[in-house]
């Protein structure tokens, strides 16, 4: 078992010698997610288990744990829970035939941190907020007045806003 991940593995390698990774994301292993993170450490753990399919080398497992991030509603500080489970097909070059199918390079290796970093990635919400009723009340309170303030302040033509509306943009949302 390895404990901690090579930016760079060689798949056929790890399924050949049988040994999984186990490890721990660090900030230093995932420097674009940490920039999302109100904590740069995510306490995330990745489990992978190669094993060979043929000519392919196939790695199952998960990435779970907590990301620290604030929340958008509250501006509090709180831990998003992520579990997703990697099915992955690592294939030779030019030889993917599905999205799930991670191809090599010419010398048989996966970049595989920035691939769990990607992952974790798409796992951070647009708007990150508190589960249902987690928020702390008292805090919003404070700022639904600010924001009333703001609101009466500000002239009520938003020609920034209303050229945004004109380009008919599509908000994604999971
Ligand atoms: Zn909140």
């Amino acid at each position: 078992m390895t404990t901690h991940i090579e930016r760079v593995v060689d798949p056929h390698i790890l399924a050949q010698r049988n040994t999984p990774i186990e490890a721990l994301i660090t900030a230093d292993i995932a420097p674009r997610l940490s920039e999302l993170l109100s904590q740069p450490e995510a306490e995330v753990l990745v489990k992978l288990v190669f094993h060979k399919e043929g000519k392919a080398v196939r790695a199952v497992g998960s990435v779970s744990g907590g990301m620290t991030l604030c929340c958008q509603r509250c501006l509090q500080d709180y831990s998003e829970r992520v579990a997703i489970d990697l099915d992955l097909r690592f294939v030779g070059p030019n030889a993917a035939d599905s999205d799930d199918d991670v191809e090599l390079d010419d010398d048989g290796l996966v970049e595989i941190r920035a691939l769990i970093e990607d992952e974790l990635i798409l796992a951070v919400p647009l708007i990150p907020r508190h589960p249902e009723g987690g928020c702390d009340e008292s805090i919003i309170g404070q700022y639904m007045v600010q924001e009333t303030e703001v609101a009466s302040a500000a002239p009520t033509r938003k020609p920034f806003a209303d050229a945004l509306a004109g380009l008919n943009i599509k908000k994604t949302q999971d």
